[in-house]
């Protein structure tokens, strides 16, 4: 807003009073004294309580009662000015800077503004695959939109086969059903990771083994991989099956972890969830392991607003998944069961808004690794801050923009700086806590990179960024502006 376009003083007439609020639609003037400091604001309901009480257009602004008007000082955060809006039923807020002259004016539409972590991003082609849908009746079950979404999703990262579920979370439980995992096994799993991957194990009865991140990719460690493979060896507890975590859009090192694997016999599952359309040397993340999952809930690259899929290059495993994910219902007419199933297959409206989401996956990665960029080049001069690492082998999407926070160099804590930007209306969070700190996981076995556990540490020193790829350049900016100013030397 022009604050010096809205300032009027009491020799002004009404009628002038009446174009200025025409011309600015700002909604709101500012009575200023001759020196120019602020007197009160004037608003289109106190022009009518003058006219209504007899005053012409011709009269002075010098018929106006005196009134305080609620103002505030430079640097009130966003939720603050908010409620005091709300308590004071107000649009508007001048803001006053230590001589008294108004400097801003806040304004509610613009305040109100909530600067999301990571939310969804319709494009423009969902909506004609679920039209085709609803057009055809092929609402439910399956249809052409879950066959076109499979294939369409395999073919761009470049797999054989791919069955679409409800869920990332279904996906990684059928893989453990298609690997017999069951009570009692071991199944070895990333620690830093959402607890997603952890809970199908427990579903199935095994025990999870907890594998640390290492500081170059924040992803499994293949040290404490190894460290933990000779303990299965020794215990005799060799796991069914490793579940390695692509974390925040990057491939962890795939090479020596399926080198360690392959040498232990133990096959791969990869939890890409987070990494679709990110590539570990130059292929895609996701088809590293004998299979592979995706999600699309609604806080992913890409949604359905909630969704998943499973994929490998053997087509017995997905042909498998799908039958049961659809309640084990063997071929015969009557509904015969031998075993059990579950309800795990996508609708085919989803799978519609999961076509048109793919349509435009390669932009959505480019806007993420944009915004990481950007915070990396404004603020990079911030020695407190070290990013995400992104090595060589690793093409990310950066789905969540993170951070380090150096203790020794920071005069404040990530939660303090969480709530700073909470306080801007701008949402950050911590990293995922790792799972072997999990109370409902504490029991289990854990295996550290080094002395202590990298992922321990990450959790304690990093957040996450808003990430969006539908986030604006000011947006950005704004997030920008308040880590500078709550850490900025
Ligand atoms: C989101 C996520 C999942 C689960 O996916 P849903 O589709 O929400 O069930 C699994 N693992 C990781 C790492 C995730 O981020």
């Amino acid at each position: 807003m022009n604050v010096e376009a809205i300032k009027i003083q009491r020799t002004s007439k009404i009628l002038d009073a009446l174009h200025v609020l025409d011309r600015q639609a700002s909604g709101i003037l500012l009575l200023v004294h001759p020196e120019g400091t602020f007197e009160r604001t004037i608003t289109d309901g106190d022009i009518r309580r003058l006219l209504l009480s007899g005053k012409t257009l011709e009269d002075t602004l010098a018929v106006l009662p005196i009134m305080q008007s609620v103002v505030v000082p430079e640097g009130i955060t966003r939720v603050a000015a908010l409620e005091l809006m709300n308590a004071r039923k107000l649009n508007h807020l001048p803001v006053l800077d230590e001589t008294g002259k108004v400097t801003t004016v806040l304004e509610r539409r613009e305040l109100d503004q909530q600067i999301y972590l990571s939310s969804p991003h319709i494009g423009t082609s969902e909506r004609e695959y679920v039209d085709e849908a609803f057009r055809t009746n092929w609402i439910a079950p399956l249809g052409p939109n879950v066959d076109g979404f499979e294939n369409e999703l395999a073919d761009y990262v470049g797999i054989g086969h791919a069955a679409a579920l409800s869920s990332g979370t279904a996906a990684i439980h059928l893989a453990l059903c298609l690997l017999n995992v069951g009570a009692g096994d071991v199944v070895f799993c990333s620690t830093f990771t959402f607890v997603a991957s952890v809970n199908p194990i427990i579903y199935q009865g095994a025990q999870p083994v907890f594998i640390d991140s290492e500081p170059e990719s924040w992803n499994m460690s293949p040290v404490a991989l190894e460290k933990a493979f000779a303990w299965a060896k020794r215990e005799g507890k060799m796991p069914k099956a490793v579940i390695v975590v692509n974390l925040y859009g990057q491939s962890a090192d795939m090479d020596p972890i399926l080198a360690l694997c392959q040498q232990y016999g133990v096959p791969v599952v990869e939890d890409a969830a987070e990494s679709l359309g990110a590539k570990y040397k130059g292929k895609a993340s996701g088809t590293f392991g004998l299979m592979g999952i995706f999600s699309f809930n609604g806080n992913k690259i890409i949604t359905t607003s909630g969704g998943g899929m499973l994929v490998s290059e053997d087509g017995d495993l997905i042909k498998k998944a799908r039958f049961l994910a659809t309640q084990a219902r063997d071929p015969a007419p009557h509904y015969e069961h031998t075993q059990i199933g579950y309800n795990y297959r996508m609708s085919n409206v989803l799978a519609g808004v999961g076509r048109g989401q793919l349509r435009v996956l390669d932009e959505r990665v480019a806007a993420r690794r944009a915004i990481y960029q950007r915070y990396v080049e404004k603020l990079g001069h911030l020695q407190q801050f070290a990013w995400m690492p992104e090595p060589a082998w690793s093409y990310s999407t950066h789905w969540l923009s993170a951070c380090t926070l150096d203790a020794k160099r920071s005069a404040i804590s990530c939660s303090d700086l969480i709530q700073n930007l909470a306080d801007d209306k701008i949402e950050a969070r911590p990293v995922w806590k790792p799972m072997h700190l999990q109370p409902i996981f504490r029991q289990y076995p854990s295996f550290d990179h080094a002395d202590t556990s990298v992922a321990a540490h990450l959790f304690e020193h990093s957040i996450c960024l808003p990430s969006g790829s539908n986030m604006s350049q000011e947006q950005q900016d704004r997030v920008i502006d308040v880590i500078i100013k709550h850490t900025g030397m």
